[in-house]
């Protein structure tokens, strides 16, 4: 493994559960080859309301986030149920620095259409949004997990995992970047 460990934190307003972050943490520790921990934050975010939208910012969750990245964490993800948007879009699955320490992805609009839970959806979007702060860009192989996905379909459509071109960029990058 190489160093420069992540961490994924629960940052939302209900409580996190483990039955969640667990699986997500052993998916991106596997997929990232770094040792990866669920980091409990003691605080919550504030002033990332929109309150005409009824939406948390993302970016500003990003800013939040990296202030309170631990020394030595290289990544930190935070996930949360709120409901996540960029001024451009109507509302966003997460957001990454790209090329950056910090990533966000929010279960809020995971579980449409399903009755039983959304985790192998959180699991694809929080390895895409921390592909996005090593530095992979959309990725048009069918079934890569840095496929671009503007809905739940698009998530369900592709695979949890870096395809080969995306995992050589990774792994080229990863060396630099301890
Ligand atoms: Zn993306
Ligand atoms: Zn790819």
């Amino acid at each position: 493994m190489v160093s420069g460990s992540i961490v994924v934190s629960w940052i939302g307003e209900g409580a996190g559960d483990a039955r969640v972050l667990d699986p997500v943490r052993t998916h991106i520790e596997r997929e990232f080859e770094r040792p990866t921990r669920v980091w409990s934050v003691p605080e919550r975010p504030t002033g990332t309301l929109d309150e005409r939208r009824r939406q948390h910012s993302s970016r500003g969750l990003l800013v939040w986030l990296g202030e309170r990245r631990p020394a030595d964490a290289a990544r930190v993800i935070g996930v949360t149920d709120v409901d996540l948007f960029i001024p451009i879009l109507t509302f966003v699955f997460g957001e990454a620095q790209l090329d950056g320490a910090t990533a966000v992805v929010s279960t809020h609009r995971l579980a449409e259409g399903r009755a039983s839970g959304s985790l192998a959806r959180l699991i694809k979007e929080c390895v895409h949004e921390l592909g996005h702060t090593f530095g992979l860009v959309h990725c048009g192989t069918p079934g890569c997990v840095m496929s671009r996905s503007p809905n739940v379909r698009a998530i369900d459509a592709k695979g949890a995992r870096l395809c080969p071109v995306c995992r050589d960029r990774y792994r080229i990058a990863s060396q630099g970047d301890l």
